[in-house]
C-alpha cells in the first residue's frame, strides 16, 4: 500500500504511437482497483485517454491565458512592440499592429514597454480541463483549443489544478506529451519518476535515447517499458543495459492487444501476464523512489 507523500509517475515517450496511452490508462485503471488513483492526460494537443475511461463528469473549467490587444486609437506606431516580442507574436504591418495570440507566451513585455499603453492584456480562452470520476479513479483531461500553439501554459495550469483539487491522491499518473521539447519537460517537472515507453526498433531506440538525454538534463529517474516486444531487435535492451536504465516491463506484441485498444477497451483484465507487468512496473518505481 502506498503512503504519503503521493507517488507521482510520468509516462512519456520520445515519439508518439509507442504505447504511452495503453500503459497510462491500463496502469491507472488496474491500480485504482485497490487504491485511489489519479490519471492526468497532459498530452493537451491530442488527449486520448478519455477513450478508455468511462465515468461521471465532475467539472469542466475553461482555461485562459493573457494576450495583448491592440488599441488602435492610443497607438503611436512607434514600433517598440514588434521589436520587443522575441516570439514574433506581435508585428507591425504599415499602420497596423497584428497580434498572433496563438504564438503569444503571455510574457507581458510588449504591453509593459508600450509607451502609449496601447497593448492592454486581456483574457483569451486556450482550452479546458475536465474532471471525470470512475470509482477509485479520478481522471483529469487537459485539452488545448484547436489552433492554439502554446501547450506549456495549459500544462502548468493543469498541474496546478490537479495539485489543488486532488493533490492528496496517493498514486498519480501523468500521461505526458510525446517528444523531447518544452511540453514534456513541463509535464514531468513535478513527478518522482518517468517511465519511457518505446518499441524495439531502430526508430524506437533513437527516440528513446533523445528522451533519456532530456530526462537526464532535468534530473529525473527513468525506467523503460518496451512495448510490442518481439517485433524488432534487442538493441533497446542492450542500450538500457549499457546505460544502466532498468527495463521495467516488456509488453509482447499481441494482435489481441491491438484489437482491444482499437475498440477503446482496456487490456489489463483480458490479457494474461498484463497485471504481472503492471505490478512489476509499480514495484520497481516504488523501490527507486524510496531509495532517492
Ligand atoms: S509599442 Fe504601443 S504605441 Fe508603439 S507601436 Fe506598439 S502598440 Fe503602438
Ligand atoms: S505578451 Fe510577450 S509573447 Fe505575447 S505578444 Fe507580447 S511580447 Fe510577445
Amino acid at each position: 500500500m502506498i503512503n504519503n507523500p503521493p507517488l507521482k509517475i510520468g509516462i512519456a515517450s520520445g515519439k508518439g504511437g509507442t504505447g504511452k496511452t495503453l500503459l497510462s490508462t491500463n496502469l491507472a485503471a488496474y491500480l485504482s482497483q485497490t487504491q485511489p488513483t489519479l490519471l492526468v492526460d497532459l498530452d493537451v494537443e491530442e488527449p486520448d485517454d478519455f477513450l478508455f475511461v468511462r465515468g461521471t463528469t465532475q467539472s469542466i473549467t475553461d482555461q485562459y491565458k493573457m494576450i495583448p490587444v491592440w488599441d488602435e486609437k492610443a497607438c503611436t506606431l512607434c514600433g517598440i512592440c514588434s521589436k520587443t516580442c522575441k516570439f514574433h507574436a506581435v508585428i507591425q504591418l504599415g499602420s497596423i499592429i497584428l497580434v498572433f495570440k496563438e504564438l503569444c507566451h503571455s510574457c507581458y513585455a510588449c504591453s509593459e514597454l508600450c509607451p502609449a499603453e496601447a497593448l492592454p492584456m486581456q483574457k483569451h480562452k486556450m482550452g479546458e480541463i475536465k474532471t471525470i470520476i470512475s470509482g477509485n479513479l479520478t481522471f483529469i483531461e487537459s485539452r488545448l483549443n484547436i489552433g492554439e500553439e502554446q501547450a506549456v501554459p495549459l500544462i502548468h495550469q493543469t498541474h496546478e489544478l490537479a495539485e489543488k483539487t486532488h493533490g492528496n491522491i496517493p498514486l498519480q499518473i501523468f500521461d505526458c506529451p510525446p517528444g523531447t521539447s518544452c511540453p514534456v519537460v513541463a509535464s514531468t517537472r513535478n513527478v518522482d519518476f518517468v517511465v519511457l515507453v518505446t518499441e524495439p526498433t531502430p526508430f524506437g531506440l533513437n527516440d528513446l535515447k533523445l528522451a533519456v538525454e532530456t530526462m537526464k538534463e532535468i534530473h529525473k529517474p527513468v525506467g523503460v517499458v518496451i512495448n510490442r516486444y518481439g517485433i524488432g531487435n534487442n538493441e533497446v535492451e542492450m542500450y538500457c543495459q549499457e546505460a544502466g536504465i532498468p527495463v521495467l516491463a516488456k509488453i509482447p506484441y499481441d494482435r489481441r492487444i491491438a484489437e482491444l485498444y482499437s475498440n477503446g477497451q482496456l487490456v489489463y483484465d483480458k490479457i494474461e501476464d498484463m497485471q504481472t507487468s503492471l505490478d512489476n512496473i509499480i514495484k520497481a518505481i516504488q523501490n527507486v523512489v524510496r531509495k532517492n
